[in-house]
């Protein structure tokens, strides 16, 4: 067992309203500069839809990720022999039309244009070039528009659905959206980290995060091809590549990133995994269907005796420790299994977990063709969901249908506990169905409904200060690291080196 900390994340989809606070709020702090003004490194999408970049979940176009091969895993579109010859041309690097030109507005020609018989306008200019452009993409292009034709039909994991269902999607009375933020999900197998040939991009041994080192990066951009997320970005006017830095300064004081301490809905969770490094590459090469049960293996138990014994011998600090025994990360993704990671089958192993959205299910259009929202007879709803399950199960599960049903029944039975609670309409024996069937019992269904909506500050956000000591160990690891020249698979480092 070699046992290190990391901090992950869950996000409730059925709490994001889409505001988009928590991309401003990064924006305003890390990408408003030259060279970064496309960069989202936390963006907000509408799905069913394309997202940004444009089709970045399609794996044929982008070769990102990594794919299985006998008990490891090679990366898809960036090995050594690969990336060597890619050096000099990459056709499955994103383009600029596949993110968008980014653009402001002539503003001060509202103030300051000449007397005429017009009114003045503020004409949209391209933040490159400085000419004027007529915008054609961005970055949230297709918001809200999830369930128009125009873009959901073009979502990627239509691929995985059948026509029939496809089609019966875009009924008027059917459609349905939800938001999908997006981060670096700093990852435990990440494939920028392993694709980098100048070495710059490393995991800290301390708490997991993922950062490139702006000193060693040369610009090759093979980072940007490896991640499947498309969560490394080439800035044109450094010459190197970027990505979230999961706010570290703020997180070694204690504090939750920007995204996080400003979301509007309060769907972001955030708290320290415990978790068992020699199991990386097997979980990573699992066969698909148990992909995500590999991964929820590597994650232990932080009250185990065992478990904190090697964790003090492996170096990690007492508080670290404490703060993994109240995450709330780990309660939604080990005790409760509600939080799934997206696209499982890239086998990067995210630390960034969704709960699914149970909101398309809760209504349904009937044989009639008229659209019911019920509590009755729900377990049929989850059949009748307006999102299919091979829909979302593409998205979080790696196509498998039961996981996500297995989700959404906790879910519901939670949701009709509370009601039966607090309104007291339900019959008694159908609230209990719910939940023995959910595999839960009040209390846990108690414990959940308080964590997803009652939740304190302290609750949501449960960070370990890093220790001064361990602060400059860090910083010289992160100029030492030798462990990350890519080319083959790696693991993160261990604490201290
Ligand atoms: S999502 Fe994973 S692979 Fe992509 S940049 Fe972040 S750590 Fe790297
Ligand atoms: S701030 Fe929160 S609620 Fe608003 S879009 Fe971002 S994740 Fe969703």
């Amino acid at each position: 067992m070699d046992i290190r900390s990391q901090i992950a994340m869950v996000f409730h989809l059925d709490k994001c309203i889409g505001c988009h606070t928590c991309s401003i709020a990064c924006k305003n702090i890390w990408t408003d500069r030259k060279g970064a003004e496309y960069m989202w490194w936390n963006n907000v999408e509408t799905k069913p839809g394309t997202g940004y970049p444009s089709k970045w979940e399609d794996q044929d176009i982008y070769k990102g990720g990594w794919v299985k091969k006998g008990n490891s895993v090679l990366l898809k579109g960036a090995g050594k022999i690969k990336g060597i010859k890619g050096l000099f041309h990459n056709p499955n690097m994103p383009v600029l039309e596949d993110y968008y030109e980014p653009w402001t507005y002539e503003y001060e020609n509202l103030f300051e244009a000449k007397e005429g018989d017009d009114q003045p306008i503020a004409r949209p200019v391209s933040l490159i070039t400085g000419e004027t452009i007529t915008p054609k993409s961005g970055p949230n292009w297709d918001d809200d528009l999830g369930g128009s034709e125009d873009y959901a039909k073009n979502d990627v994991n239509f691929k995985n659905i059948s026509p029939a269902e496809k089609e019966a999607m875009f009924h008027l009375e059917r459609m349905t959206m939800h938001y999908l933020p997006r981060m670096c999900n700093h990852c435990l197998n990440p494939a920028c980290v392993a694709s980098c040939p100048s070495g710059a991009i490393y995991k800290r041994g301390e708490d997991g995060v993922v950062l490139i080192n702006q000193e060693k990066c040369r610009g090759w951009r093979m980072c940007v091809t490896a991640c499947p997320y498309k969560k490394s970005y080439y800035n044109w006017n450094t010459g190197k590549s970027e990505k979230c830095v999961l706010c570290y300064p703020r997180l070694e004081a204690g504090e939750a990133p920007a995204c996080h301490q400003s979301c509007v809905g309060r769907i972001r969770y955030i708290g320290v995994m415990l978790y068992d490094a020699d199991k990386i590459e097997a979980a990573a090469a699992s066969d698909e269907e148990n992909l995500i049960a590999n991964q929820m293996d590597i994650y232990l138990d932080p009250n185990d005796p065992e478990v904190i014994a090697e964790a003090i011998k492996n170096g990690i600090h007492e508080s670290t420790i404490e703060a993994a025994q109240k995450s709330p990360v780990y309660k939604f993704v080990k005790e409760w299994g509600l939080a799934l990671p997206l696209h499982p089958e890239f086998r990067t192993l995210p630390n960034l977990f969704y709960v699914p959205p149970l909101l398309p299910t809760m209504a349904f259009v009937n044989e009639e063709g008229v659209y019911e929202t019920t509590t009755e007879h729900f377990w049929g709803a989850i059949e009748k969901s307006r999102l299919p399950m091979s829909y979302m199960a593409s998205l979080f599960s790696a196509g498998n249908e039961e996981i996500i049903k297995i989700v959404l029944k906790k879910l519901m039975a939670v949701r009709l506990h509370r009601r039966s609670e607090t309104v007291g309409d339900l019959p008694e024996k159908e609230t209990k169905d719910a939940i023995r069937d959910a595999v839960l019992d009040k209390e846990t269904a108690d414990e959940i409904f308080r964590l997803t909506s009652l939740p304190l500050f302290d609750e949501r956000f449960v960070i370990p200060a890093a220790h001064r000591e361990e602060a400059i160990e860090m910083l010289e690891s992160a100029s030492d690291y030798k462990g990350s020249t890519g080319f083959g698979f790696k693991v993160p480092p261990k604490r201290g080196l």
